[in-house]
């Protein structure tokens, strides 16, 4: 009796076992055929801030002329830009790109020459200088100076740039050189300029920081003229025309002349 009992039960043990088997194969099974649930994305439906309303024709420039003492930079610079364009300016180091960027700016004056704003055009300026950058103020200080943006929105704004979470409340002057270009451009971007004067905006920042610029600025609906040597901005940002300094000579962009870019 104590045998057929025992040998009963080793019977059940090894149904058991192979029960428990046949679980964990269907179980692997089930495990190789799950599909992945796909991951949620955080879409953040938020954009850059438009500009405000701007003239078919934001800005003249008509037989500008500039010398420092003897040197001649350039002689006789003559262009529009039309609303929603991208200018950019090239030419080899020295070609008076930098210059005639202030001269629109209106931080220089030309010899000859004047520079016309439809009177709608908002300029806002960029340079390496970071002169806008107060210490004791956080970034949302710097985002809400600039015009009516929200909390939110500026926030939303400094993310684009690649300034996220807690970083908003940090003082502004605690930030790297790059971390202060981004502020600077989203500032500018968010602060009622419908003209954007960039004088090399990526300038000695990271290839990630670069392409984060890039990409914030590309979404920007107002219009633009800027120095760049960088041929990944310069794409990502897809000019409209091109101006060659110190000639002046206008020309449509194209994919080729990004070679020039980086060798200007
Ligand atoms: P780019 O931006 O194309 O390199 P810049 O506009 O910076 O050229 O300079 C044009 C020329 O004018 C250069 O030869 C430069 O040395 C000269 N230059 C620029 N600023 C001054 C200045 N304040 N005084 C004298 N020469 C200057």
């Amino acid at each position: 009796r104590l045998t057929s009992q025992a040998n009963s039960m080793r019977g059940q043990t090894a149904k058991r076992a192979r029960v428990a088997k046949n679980l964990d194969v269907r179980a692997e099974r089930i495990a190789a055929q799950r599909v992945e649930a796909p991951k949620v994305k955080r879409r953040l439906d938020v954009r850059l801030p438009d500009p405000p309303p701007a003239g078919r024709t934001v800005l003249e420039a008509t037989g500008l002329w500039k010398s420092y003492g003897a040197l001649d930079v350039f002689e006789d610079v003559t262009f529009d830009v039309g609303r929603g364009e991208r200018l950019l300016i090239i030419g080899r180091n020295g070609a008076g790109k930098t210059t005639l960027l202030k001269i629109i700016a209106d931080r220089l004056d030309a010899d000859l020459g004047e520079v016309r704003l439809d009177d709608r055009t908002r300029p806002g300026y960029f340079a390496q200088e970071h002169e806008g950058i107060t210490a004791g103020r956080n970034l949302l200080d710097h985002m809400r100076e600039n015009g009516g943006i929200g909390d939110e929105q500026g926030r939303a704004v400094l993310g684009m740039f690649g300034l996220s979470g807690g970083k908003a409340f940090q003082d502004a002057a605690s930030l790297s050189g790059g971390e202060k270009t981004k502020l600077a451009l989203a500032q500018l971007v968010a602060g009622g300029h419908n003209l954007l004067l960039l004088d090399e905006p990526t300038n000695n920042l990271d290839p990630s920081s670069r392409a984060a610029i890039g990409s914030a600025l590309a979404g920007w609906g107002g219009t633009m003229i800027l120095v760049s040597h960088d041929p990944d901005f310069v794409r990502a940002l897809q000019p409209d025309r091109v101006l060659t300094m110190p000639d002046g000579t206008l020309d449509y962009f194209s994919e080729e002349m990004l070679d020039l870019v980086e060798l200007a």
